[in-house]
């Protein structure tokens, strides 16, 4: 009978929740501390690609993604001068077929409270109103520090705070640092029955549409909740904007200017906004370690290697760690296994994680190109091709599909594990024998 060991997560985010999930599935006693005093109830779209959909499928919840979501049927890219359509391509089909499952778009808030539910009712505890403040480890024991000055002990700690990473900070003895990313993200909703007397406006319902511009690219796709056609704009700031870490609301006519020259019909959608939002996209470099050096303090998610947005792959990153995670803690025989199995962890997300960090750069490049030669042949390539290796509809090329949707979070640990197990993986500690015991 495997050992049940307490974990504790810091962090009810996407990442951390999921990770609740997956370790209460391989029968381990999960508390999630949060600072929030609940549940979030802002935020906007958010994108469940067929690799983190295939966590929720093993996990029975693919109904519940179904039921909060909407699969948009296209994908099509845009140019940004007159919206003319450059690629259109099949999105639900495409995925379904090549990877048997949807593409789906769901509101953040309803995904988040979904996991929330799972996890409760696969029987973890979410705590709120819990900051932690630092953690430390000693071989055997886990503890985190809470803002109440409580100190808390488990087998292992998780830390799934997101970006801005507590746990980072005390664990690696480094402060968090960002970097501007040198984009301002706006985001904003259109009720989409206001679209209804506009044929052309009507047409963006049905997928996912990009206008690609020079300096940034505009993204819209439908939300179930509150019938929302959902806008997400990244673009270029000027040199001396102030640095925003949070939404700040902007009056419609501030977004409107800074797009002028833009599609006359991406103008029409702006002046229907009834909320916008902007911020400045910040950037943390991905953590050198992740796991303490007492091996039972690691961290995950957005904490351990948050990504710019630009491939929607954030979340899903988090999803498939949390996968990983519940594949390696339910092969566990012993307590002592757990420093060999971070390790593990860490080894199998890492290049993942920066190859992500690798093709969001090259997208981010692909849809914001000045005016210009390599702007022309870019929409030449869109027009006149079906989908390549290296297409610039990044969404339908055949190489970045396969590689960022076809990926089994669980498959890849059971090989890990498997390796383990042979003795072979790099930088354990050899506790792999306790499974041919
Ligand atoms: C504009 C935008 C669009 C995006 N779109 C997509 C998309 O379509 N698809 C996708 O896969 N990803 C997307 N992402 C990325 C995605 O949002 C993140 O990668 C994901 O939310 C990370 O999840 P997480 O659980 O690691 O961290 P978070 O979601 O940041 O959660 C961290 C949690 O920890 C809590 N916390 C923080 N500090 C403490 C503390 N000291 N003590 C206790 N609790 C604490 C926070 O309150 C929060 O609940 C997008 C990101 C942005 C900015």
């Amino acid at each position: 009978m495997p050992p049940s060991v307490s974990i504790i997560i810091v962090g009810a985010g996407l990442g951390g929740l999921a990770t609740a999930i997956g370790l209460r599935r391989a029968d381990h006693q999960v508390t999630v501390l949060e600072k929030a005093p609940a549940l979030g109830e802002i935020g906007a779209g958010i994108k469940v690609p067929p690799n983190s959909g295939r966590v929720f499928r093993e996990w029975g919840l693919l109904d519940e993604v179904h039921k909060i979501g909407i699969c948009p049927q296209e994908n099509k890219m845009r140019s940004y001068r007159d919206g003319e359509v450059l690629s259109t391509m099949p999105l639900d089909g495409t995925c379904r077929d090549k990877f048997g499952l949807p593409y789906f778009v769901v509101h953040r808030v309803d995904l988040q409270h979904m996991l929330a539910a799972a996890a409760e009712r696969e029987g973890a505890v979410i705590e709120f109103k819990r900051e932690v403040t630092g953690v430390r480890g000693i071989p055997g024991e886990a503890f985190v520090q809470l803002a109440s000055g409580e100190e808390l002990v488990a087998d292992v700690v998780l830390g799934a705070d997101g970006e801005r990473s507590r746990v980072r900070t005390s664990l690696l003895g480094q402060e968090f640092r960002w970097r501007d990313s040198g984009d301002h993200v706006f985001r904003a909703t259109v009720p989409l029955q206001t679209l209804q007397g506009d044929e052309e406006l009507k047409e963006l319902e049905k997928g996912i549409n990009w206008w690609i511009g020079p300096q940034g690219n505009a993204l819209t796709y439908p939300l179930k909740r509150g019938g929302l056609l959902n806008i997400v704009i990244t673009h270029v700031h000027p040199l001396d904007a102030i640095v925003e870490f949070a939404p700040r609301p902007i009056p419609q006519a501030d977004v409107a200017n800074e797009f002028e020259g833009w599609d006359p019909l991406y103008h029409r959608l702006l002046s229907l906004t009834t909320t916008c939002a902007r911020w400045t996209l910040l950037h943390t470099d991905m953590a050198t370690q992740w796991t303490g050096e007492s091996g039972n303090i690691a961290l995950m998610g957005d904490a351990a290697h948050a990504i710019l947005p630009y491939l929607a792959q954030g979340a899903a990153l988090a999803v498939e760690d949390a996968a990983t995670l519940s594949v390696l803690f339910g092969s566990m025989k012993d307590k002592s296994q757990i420093p060999d199995i971070l390790t593990v962890f860490e080894t199998i997300r890492k290049p993942r994680a920066v190859e992500m960090n690798c093709r969001v750069g090259m997208a981010r490049d692909i849809w914001s190109m000045p005016d210009g030669a390599l702007q022309r042949e870019r929409d030449r390539q869109l027009r006149e091709y079906e989908p390549y290796d290296g297409y610039p509809n990044v969404l339908a090329d055949p190489a970045l599909t396969e590689w960022a949707f076809g990926y089994d979070a669980f498959e890849e640990a059971r090989k890990a594990w498997d390796k383990f197990q042979r003795g072979q993986f790099p930088h354990t500690r050899g506790t792999w024998k306790l499974n041919s015991d």
